[in-house]
């Protein structure tokens, strides 16, 4: 794992200086394709507009080439900091006159921001995670995530609540299992199989009816299997709920970056842009 992190932060650090080199289409492109998605969740998350959001990963790439020359690769990784430039294009992008609504939004308003670069990079990891479950789980996932109740989301799906339940409790230990591998969670305890009642999951999200969160709280007292899932659970649940937005970037927005781009490279240093040349460019694609 450590070495495929190395080489893909070496092989990316590779994209940021052929930016610097005068290098625009191919590694731009590379670079978004490889992080428009989380750029714009994160985007939409802090912004909360879609619009807002495009122009943001547009400006996010124009400071990326603007500052790819000083770019360190020793003090972070590519992801890192296309976060930290998303960050400080987000702010501006607000602070436009075009973006400001007629009443100006108070700040209390805004949704709330998360600090740390590594927080913010958790919640976009942790979409991707649902994002990659099958549909079945990711469906049931969304919905408690929206905050319905069980037997609401057994309604919305046509499915019987005991369907529903069980689905839960294999979705949230799917989106265990991913996040395992993807962010600093620990592996399942081999200690506790899967004997707890699918109640936990649903208990965690708290996403129980009244009935049955009032029984299950009953019941955990006496069921050291569900207290052992529940504790695994939850911190699953809280990260669920603390996950980016769910959204794609418009298809066009890639040309649109690409644009913006080109657009600041022409104006800043016309003569170090070279005409495109199509050829020679492979050798960086990893594997
Ligand atoms: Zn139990």
């Amino acid at each position: 794992m450590a070495g495929a992190d190395e080489r893909l932060a070496r092989e990316e650090a590779d994209l940021v200086a052929r930016i610097a080199a005068g290098d625009i289409d191919v590694p731009v492109a590379e670079l978004y394709r490889r992080y428009a998605g989380r750029l714009y969740r994160y985007a939409l998350q802090i912004l909360g507009d879609a619009g807002l959001a495009e122009e943001t990963v547009q400006e996010c790439f124009v400071r990326l080439w603007r500052t790819a020359g000083p770019f360190d690769p020793r003090r972070g990784t590519v992801g890192a900091y296309l976060i930290v430039l998303a960050r400080s294009a987000a702010a501006d992008v607000r602070k436009r006159p075009s973006s400001r609504p007629l009443v100006p939004l108070e700040e209390t308003l805004v949704p709330p921001q998360r600090d740390s670069v590594e927080q913010i990079l958790t919640g976009l990891v942790v979409r991707e995670a649902v994002d990659a479950l099958s549909p079945a789980h990711r469906q049931v996932l969304l919905l408690a995530e929206a905050g319905l109740p069980q037997s609401q989301i057994a309604a919305r799906l046509g499915l019987p609540l005991g369907t529903v339940k069980t689905r839960t409790f294999h979705a949230l230990r799917a989106l265990r299992a991913a996040l395992a591998q993807r962010a600093s969670m620990p592996p399942h305890d081999p200690a506790h199989p899967e004997l707890a009642h699918p109640e936990a999951a649903g208990w965690a999200l708290g996403t129980l009816d009244g009935g049955d969160a009032g029984r299950f709280a009953a019941h955990l007292r006496s069921c050291p299997d569900c207290r052992a899932a529940v504790a695994e659970l939850i911190p699953v649940a809280g990260m669920l709920k603390a996950a980016a937005p769910a959204g794609l970037p418009p298809p066009d927005l890639q040309a649109r970056t690409l644009a913006a781009v080109r657009q600041a490279a022409a104006e800043t240093r016309p003569t170090a842009q070279r005409p495109g040349a199509p050829g020679g460019t492979g050798g960086t694609r990893g594997c």
